[in-house]
């Protein structure tokens, strides 16, 4: 069989750089960015053959780089007073989140995916600022994936997954605002576990999923509602920017089939629910997602919303917290 078409004849992309050599390291696909060249259907990856399939939660390249094990990779800025304030970088955040005074972020060289390097430079945690942990390219959402949810706004669980997209310009990070928007009156939030891809991928076979993934962040699928149910479609519903928060960090070593997910608004809970409550598993999105489009490093999926969405008021401050990967929290403003 040809090695750049897979067995239905779809052609195998291959970005700039790849080298056919690399499949003949073991570990394809993990020499650095350009080795990514995975997009297959039927296992004609370049030395799929060789390469043990990546098992959720084992060690990631991240890890390895340090040579410890779990990594929480975030985007930061470095504060005032340093010399190298006003840089970005992304970085490994270790210690522990319920003592941010003990977190130092290890700044990594260029990006995490392939085999990140560390620069050698750390930086205490309250010297940074955490920025969205990802810029994607695109983020694609499911909605009505958790039958709750569903019923809640007299909707049927789908036969096939809703999906939509938020563009690139609504993201933003842990710190910063979400704009109330002035076309709306019903702002929702929407707490949802996001998954970060890690390799350009397109028609993902199930059990191969988890290579292409690299980890999992919070989200919050900031809707504005009566502009959705107004509208056919959701693009500004849905779309308008600081409508994506995203963060704190990227969670590289999780099962994601059962972590609790809750959101609060100042403080009062609003949303709660299990990750093992979604119609279709975070895999089965990536095989469906997949199968239409191909999907690039860092490009973000939003896995659906449990029960209890409702409104934000100028003034709230609302967090998303998942087990296992911590709690994004944004201030609502008017925008300005
Ligand atoms: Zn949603």
């Amino acid at each position: 069989m040809d090695p750049a078409r897979g067995v239905h004849g779809a052609l195998v992309l291959r970005p700039a750089g790849f080298h056919p050599n690399h499949a003949e390291q073991g570990q394809s696909g993990r020499e650095g960015p350009h080795a990514i060249a995975w997009t297959s259907i039927d296992g004609a990856a370049p030395g799929a053959g060789e390469a043990p399939a990546q098992r959720p939660g084992a060690p990631r390249a991240a890890d390895e780089a340090r040579g410890s094990p779990a990594v929480r990779i975030a985007r930061f800025s470095v504060r005032e007073g340093s010399p190298a304030a006003g840089s970005v970088s992304f970085g490994v955040v270790e210690g522990d989140p319920s003592r941010p005074d003990s977190l130092v972020v290890h700044e990594l060289a260029g990006h995490p995916f392939g085999q990140p390097q560390p620069t050698g430079e750390s930086y205490r945690f309250q010297d940074v600022r955490l920025l969205s942990p990802m810029l994607p390219n695109k983020i694609v959402a499911v909605g009505r994936n958790y039958a709750a949810h569903a019923a809640e706004l007299g909707n049927e669980v789908p036969d096939v997954p809703l999906t939509f997209f938020k563009p690139s310009t609504s993201v933003i990070g842990p710190t910063e605002n979400i704009a109330y928007p002035p076309f709306s009156s019903d702002v929702h939030h929407e707490a949802e576990l996001a998954v970060v891809i890690g390799r350009m991928c397109r028609e993902v076979p199930l059990d191969r999923v988890p290579e292409v993934i690299l980890g999992y962040t919070c989200a919050n699928d900031v809707t504005a509602r009566d502009v959705q149910q107004r509208e056919g479609q959701w693009a500004r519903a849905k779309g308008f920017d600081t409508a994506c928060p995203l963060g704190p960090w990227i969670e590289t070593d999780l099962d994601p089939g059962d972590l609790a997910i809750t959101c609060t608004v100042n403080g009062e809970l609003r949303q709660t629910g299990r990750t093992s409550l979604m119609v279709r598993s975070v895999a089965e999105l990536i095989v469906h997602i997949s199968e239409a489009m191909t999907l690039l490093p860092g490009d973000v999926i939003l896995t659906g919303t449990p029960a209890g969405v409702g409104p934000l008021n100028v003034g709230d401050e609302v967090a998303v917290s998942i087990e296992g990967i911590g709690t994004l929290t944004n201030k609502v403003i008017k925008r300005g």
